[in-house]
């Protein structure tokens, strides 16, 4: 076959394929809907990229509702720790996010959850459902896994429906330097291994706080020299 035949196969309407990022905002009418779970450690930027979202896909006249669960604020708000904030639904374990989200008058193209690792298993599943039946891009952004570097349920339910999972790539490094990829819980400044999944650390009348440790300092429970209490 020479070359000249292939040039004239390509179809006429053929343009190359337009650049597109995790951020920019497709049609739905385009493709089917996604599911797709971001993850990441504390810190990593997983609610500034799901704030950045957001406003990525409204801007195009896209129609969306925010979700969270636990934000650091302790309100109903996604908050980034560099100051961005939006008012969000909070997702309570009796939350049934379909109903929720056909419940809504106008049509709602995409849904941005923050906080999905503690969300229920069924509602992990509950977002897949919108997907299929309804048409809705559903953006997770989470942990993967909690303190004793166990992965949450709604994780690891997430990493199974997930048409993409991807790992955020905003380094935040341990005390050492190394790559920082867990979340160590500190009470009384010592790691604790053991206790409920779920505590809310790092606000004021909170003794526990949260700190992100490379593997091997996760493993062996060093926090390093100035770690504050
Ligand atoms: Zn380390």
């Amino acid at each position: 076959m020479s070359h000249e035949v292939i040039e004239q196969a390509k179809p006429l309407s053929w343009r190359p394929v337009t650049e597109s990022s995790a951020l920019s905002a497709v049609p739905s009418s385009a493709r089917d809907a996604v599911l797709k779970f971001y993850f990441g450690p504390m810190d990593c930027g997983k609610s500034t990229l799901a704030l950045q979202m957001n406003y990525n896909h409204g801007r195009q006249g896209r129609r969306g509702l925010v979700l969270t669960k636990h934000d650091r604020s302790g309100g109903p708000k996604v908050t980034s720790r560099i100051g961005l904030g939006l008012e969000a639904i909070e997702v309570h374990d009796s939350l049934d996010v379909v109903r929720l989200v056909t419940g809504v008058r106008d049509r709602v193209d995409y849904l941005i959850c923050d906080e999905a690792c503690f969300y229920t298993v069924e509602q992990i599943e509950q977002l897949a459902d919108l997907v299929d039946e309804h048409g809705v891009d559903v953006y997770a952004f989470g942990l993967a896994s909690d303190f004793r570097s166990v992965m949450f349920p709604a994780a690891q339910r997430l990493f199974e429906l997930a048409d993409e999972v991807c790992r955020l790539q905003v380094e935040v490094l341990c005390w050492c330097g190394r790559p920082g990829q867990l979340n160590a819980r500190i009470v009384g400044g010592a790691m604790v291994r053991t206790g409920e999944q779920v505590v809310i650390g790092d606000t004021d009348a909170s003794p526990v706080r949260y700190q992100v440790l490379c593997r091997r300092h996760h493993r062996s429970g060093l926090l390093g020299e100035g770690s504050p209490n």
